[in-house]
């Protein structure tokens, strides 16, 4: 049981609190409202409108108790303007004396229009004696996030005792310095919670409800605050422990790069971009450090991030060590596994291939090479480095698709491919663009770099949205694209939050197909498919012995055949925009023109409306981010929902964004000039979440 010391919680009500993450007297005053009510006005009857909340006063004049129905009490009230009704489903026994008539009672409640006019269900009730007049609230009524057994009126009057214990106690003092205050113009921690608990009556609802206040701003502003300085102190941190820098190759072209380097690009069929030239420039320097690299590479999907981690890689191995590259799926991992061995093993490079199929002999041989430095390329899933590997010279992971993973994740890699007293490099790569205001908040531990240009050659996508009705349409579409030699995806996504259903529906569609399309050959692949299984359908949907795949998301991320030109998505309407562009650009990898057909089910909410009409419009991946986060929130772009790193209490980033180059600002000056700051900061908003200091 949490030691809660303060006035009104006992043991019960400390149980209610922890439901809701309440620990303490602080974490209370941290608890914030969720919207507020005027109370400071009383309401004529007469004037009242259903569904408004508001405060009344009045005397009953009349007490029935029905026999039928389950209400067991109606009172009549009434004012100088009017009467209505006040109706009690169950009474507690002291509200017995209270329901006579001739009491004067003052009522809050939301208004309903029932059978006989205006009534009020349950309300908050005050008994209002001639002797004793009550008087009406001087502040707006908080709202707060509730747990079942813990009431409103619990909550607030808590909230009052723990404000009372802040002024009174050393708690929740200012931390920030006074100038930094005055710069910014905003108000003390105690003034702003003490404003946020309990806003006087004067202030604006508008403003309350739309964070607009200066206290609102002031804390939102402290929580960033903190969560960018715990990234930059995890950053300063890991910046101090030793990598190997890897140095020593001939630094004989533009790239520096040695000779096996040179030899790969010399064998690859195309020419790097500008763009992942400049990338590769970037890693190359970081790698030459004595600290470890913590660079996030975005480039949108088929930007070609693939060969810029590639010869990251080579030289770890020209340097005489190992580099590890991770997929979150066992496809993308395959298939990068066919690509690496086709580009390294030409040039007299060991790569090895650990997956969550890897028969037991097979295991234990790749293991014992990965051991004893044999292997100088690990390829593999993220679930690799879940498990006891131990690598003779690891100096570099990649990790691919890094948008599922958070600080968490990236300081578990970072533990785990610590060998021989370094810690690897670490290159992130994703195919998610990450809107700025983002990047800055959550990766502000890392270097970014950005491939924002296309290999050249590519033709734009062209995406139509379609009402599921027009299937046959879509099927000739079909048939058009295969007579002219190419390829075509059908996706079945998640439709239920279950495993098996995407994977049933695939099956359905897949054999609906074969029914109106006899004359193609038709693939199918889905998660609940063995790894042998879906290799097997995938090298001939790559070789070009399928015409037609129907899957399931499990080719969202990576998934390369350039002469697939045709999409179609069913249930577009279902999935976020970063996924769709994901999945859409699967296709226009090649020089030909190529379509996605997005197919939804009527009717369209009018948002639904909105984000495919996005997808529509552009092909742009950091518009179409800026888009998804706007309209469906950071925990979306991420492809993940709310998770405990995305959600702040008092700050919000689309909504706080403007704040954020002062919070910039603001860490930098405390990181230089107020370290003995941090520490407190953290505690106070980060709490058990401040991984970075462990390390
Ligand atoms: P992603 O960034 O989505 O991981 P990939 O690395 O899979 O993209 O590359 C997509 C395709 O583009 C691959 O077939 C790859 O070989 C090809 N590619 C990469 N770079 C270039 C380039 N500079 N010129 C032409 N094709 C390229
Ligand atoms: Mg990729």
């Amino acid at each position: 049981m949490p030691s809660f010391k303060l006035r009104g919680v006992g043991p019960q009500i400390a149980k209610h609190l922890a439901r809701l993450d309440i620990h303490s007297a602080r974490d209370l005053l941290l608890h914030f409202p969720t919207r507020y009510q005027d109370r400071t006005q009383i309401q004529p009857i007469r004037k009242l409108v259903p569904d408004q909340e508001a405060v009344i006063e009045g005397v009953i004049t009349a007490v029935s108790n029905p026999t039928h129905g389950r209400t067991k009490l109606l009172c009549e009230l009434r004012d100088d303007t009017g009467k209505m009704t006040l109706r009690f489903f169950h009474l507690m026994s002291f509200q017995k004396n209270i329901f006579k008539p001739g009491m004067r009672l003052r009522c809050y409640q939301q208004v309903r229009l029932g059978p006989k006019g205006l009534e009020m269900t349950h309300p908050e009730i005050q008994v209002i004696y001639p002797d004793k007049p009550v008087v009406i609230e001087p502040h707006l009524t908080p709202v707060y996030p509730a747990t079942e057994g813990l009431s409103q009126y619990m909550l607030r009057k808590l909230t009052t005792n723990a404000l009372t214990w802040m002024q009174e106690a050393k708690a929740l003092n200012e931390i920030l310095p006074e100038t930094m205050l005055a710069t910014f113009n905003m108000p003390t921690i105690k003034a702003a919670l003490a404003f946020v608990h309990r806003p006087p009556n004067t202030t604006s609802m508008d403003d309350l409800l739309a964070y607009k206040t200066p206290s609102q701003k002031r804390l939102a502003f402290e929580e960033l605050l903190a969560h960018r300085i715990s990234l930059l102190h995890g950053k300063k941190i890991f910046q101090s422990q030793q990598a190997i820098p890897l140095t020593g190759v001939a630094r004989t072209c533009s790239l520096c790069l040695g000779s096996v380097a040179q030899q790969f690009l010399q064998q690859l069929p195309f020419k790097l971009t500008t763009a992942q030239q400049r990338v590769s420039d970037e890693i190359q320097q970081d790698l030459t450090r004595s600290y470890p690299m913590m660079r996030l590479v975005q480039g949108d999907v088929g930007s070609g991030k693939t060969v810029v981690a590639a010869l990251a890689m080579l030289r770890a191995v020209e340097a005489g060590c190992q580099a590890a590259l991770m997929a979150p799926t066992e496809l993308l991992a395959e298939q990068h596994y066919r690509v690496f061995s086709r580009w390294f093993e030409p040039l007299g490079i060991k790569v090895a291939f650990l997956s969550g199929q890897t028969k037991a002999a097979a295991r234990t041989a790749t293991l014992e090479a990965i051991a004893n430095g044999e292997a100088q390329i690990i390829l593999g899933t993220h679930a690799l480095f879940q498990e006891n590997i131990s690598c003779a010279r690891l100096a570099l992971v990649v990790v691919d698709e890094q948008h599922r993973f958070g600080v968490h994740q990236r300081a578990l890699f970072r533990e785990k491919g610590k060998t021989t007293g370094f810690y690897p490099h670490q290159l992130i790569m994703t195919a998610t663009p990450i809107p700025r205001t983002l990047a800055m908040s959550f990766y502000a531990d890392m270097d970014c770099s950005v491939i924002d240009e296309l290999p050249p050659g590519r033709t734009p996508i062209v995406t139509s949205v379609l009402a599921n009705s027009r299937r046959d349409e879509v099927i000739a579409r079909i048939r058009d694209a295969c007579k002219q030699g190419r390829q075509v995806y059908w996706v079945c996504p998640l439709i239920e939050e279950s495993e098996v259903i995407p994977s049933q529906a695939a099956v359905t569609t897949y054999e609906e197909l074969q029914k109106s399309l006899p004359e193609l050959k038709i693939g199918l692949i889905h998660g609940r498919m063995k790894s042998s299984e879906k290799e097997a359908v995938m090298q001939a949907y790559q070789r070009g012995d399928i015409h037609l795949l129907v899957a399931t998301t499990v080719i969202e991320v990576g998934v390369d055949v350039p002469n697939a030109s045709l999409m179609v998505i069913e249930n577009a309407e279902r999935l976020g925009l970063a996924q769709l562009h994901q999945l859409r650009g699967r296709v226009g990898r090649g020089s030909v023109a190529s379509h996605a057909l997005l197919l939804y089910q009527a009717p369209l909410s009018p948002t639904a409306k909105e984000r495919l009409s996005v997808m529509r419009d552009t092909t742009d991946g950091f518009r179409i981010a800026q888009r998804d986060l706007e309209i469906r929130g950071p925990g979306e772009v991420f492809g993940t929902r709310q998770t405990g790193e995305l959600s702040f209490v008092a700050a919000d980033l689309i909504r706080d964004s403007e704040l954020l180059p002062r919070v910039q600002q603001a860490a930098d000056e405390i990181m230089q000039h107020h370290v003995p700051l941090i520490e407190p900061l953290l505690a106070r908003w980060l709490g058990k979440a401040t991984e970075y200091g462990k390390i």
